[in-house]
């Protein structure tokens, strides 16, 4: 099996990254696909909303300054076919730290690639932090594939220019020749306003098909999921955001080819 791997960045907070990655993790896993979520942000917010507790010494923290192997983070989680690599505050001192090492952008890539090489998992998806920082450029520099979540709303398109800038500069520099743009999810979409849709119709002219056709809605049910340490899919199956990450991974998997 060929590990596919996803990057979901956005260099703002709240825009839905976590949600979109743990809901996409747990939709993949249940349509037989094995996944594994790599929690890259020191607020550990992936890892708990899967329930797990934060734990020192349990993230990718060592591994990536050259400690023990990667592999050996990997923990279950309560939901079939779906595995974690939590993240604890201690990765606020991995960005630090890699600054005095060298190629310190390629670090998360060496780690993965025995656990690439297994091919256990189908997917590996990677929760970034809401900034361009090491760690950020670290999952740029490991994944073949990127998804960026937009929130609908003004301004939402400020910013991209720079995620394609550094996007560029890694395929440019060979730091990841391989990286490319698996498309543009646009989340918290409120039907009932017309500046939703605008938004929306902006994002589609400027990026054409690489925007999903798929839009989250904006739902409390998505907001409260994660203090019960459920994805969506668990925690509501049959409601609107359950649905729409469901179409948004038949996308996907269409768009992996997987
Ligand atoms: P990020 O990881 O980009 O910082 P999050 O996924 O943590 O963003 O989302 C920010 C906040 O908004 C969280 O409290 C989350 O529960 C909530 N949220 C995310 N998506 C939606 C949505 N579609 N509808 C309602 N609330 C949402
Ligand atoms: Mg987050």
């Amino acid at each position: 099996m060929t590990t596919q791997i996803i990057t979901v960045a956005n260099q703002k907070g709240g825009v839905g990254k976590t949600t979109t990655a743990i809901s996409l993790a747990a939709c993949l896993a249940e349509a037989g696909r094995p996944v594994l979520l790599v929690d890259l942000d020191p607020q550990a917010n992936a890892t708990s909303g899967l329930g797990i507790e934060k734990q020192p010494g349990a993230s990718a923290y060592a591994p990536l300054l050259g400690q023990g192997k990667l592999e050996d983070k990997i923990q279950p989680t309560a939901f079939d076919r779906l595995w974690l690599i939590p993240s604890e505050v201690d990765l606020c001192g991995a960005e630090i730290e890699l600054m005095r090492i060298e190629e310190p952008v390629q670090v998360l890539r060496r780690a993965l690639a025995p656990i690439r090489e297994t091919g256990r998992f189908e997917v590996v998806l990677i929760d970034c932090p809401p900034s361009l920082s090491l760690l950020t450029m670290n999952a740029f520099a490991a994944a073949a594939h990127l998804l960026v979540p937009l929130q609908c709303e003004y301004y939402a398109l400020e910013g991209i220019a720079t995620i394609h800038r550094l996007l560029n500069q890694l395929r440019e520099s060979g730091a990841n020749p391989d990286l490319a743009l698996l498309g543009v999810v646009m989340t918290m979409f409120d039907a009932r306003t017309r500046l939703s849709r605008q938004v929306v119709d902006e994002v589609r002219r400027h990026f054409g098909e690489l925007l999903f056709e798929t839009v989250i809605p904006r739902t409390t049910r998505l907001a409260e999921a994660p203090s019960f340490g459920k994805p969506i899919l668990h925690y509501d199956p049959y409601c609107s955001a359950t649905a729409a990450y469901q179409v948004l991974t038949g996308e996907i998997i269409s768009r992996l080819k997987i």
